[in-house]
């Protein structure tokens, strides 16, 4: 498997059955999957979810929106249960344009699914933390 790590970029491999012993970055000993949800930008979005075999929850975001702030704690709780068979990551909407348009995002929060960089599924509207799995799983 590869999991591209969103501190500094390099591609990782690990093998399949180490994705939940919490591997660290190659390159800047960074963990890969911390089992909490990490920010990805503009500058990084497309390396890290085009060169991650994991599937890949995208959870876009802004800070003024309630719902999104209401979900919070719940994508959190998803991304610890997904530890490993899943990266969930935040971006926000506001600050990364360019990755807001590539997705035609239009309400938020609305969740979209990656497998190796494509959109495999979309929800919209915040979901509880066993949906996020669900969702992730599916
Ligand atoms: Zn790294």
């Amino acid at each position: 498997m590869h999991v591209a790590c969103v501190h500094c970029g390099a591609v990782n491999r690990l093998p399949a059955d180490r994705l939940a012993d919490d591997p660290v970055c190659g390159r800047c000993s960074q963990a890969l999957l911390s089992g909490e949800p990490v920010e990805l930008t503009d500058a990084n979005f497309e390396a890290v979810t085009s060169k991650t075999d994991l599937p890949v929850v995208v959870d876009f975001w802004a800070p003024w929106c309630g719902p999104c702030r209401m979900m919070a704690p719940a994508f959190s709780q998803a991304a610890a249960q997904l530890k490993g068979r899943a990266l969930l990551v935040k971006v926000n909407s506001d600050d990364n344009p360019r990755t807001a348009g590539r997705f035609g995002i239009r309400s938020i929060p609305t969740l979209v699914k990656l497998e190796h960089g494509r959109e495999a599924a979309r929800q919209s509207g915040a979901i509880a933390a066993g949906q996020i799995v669900s969702f992730a799983s599916a």
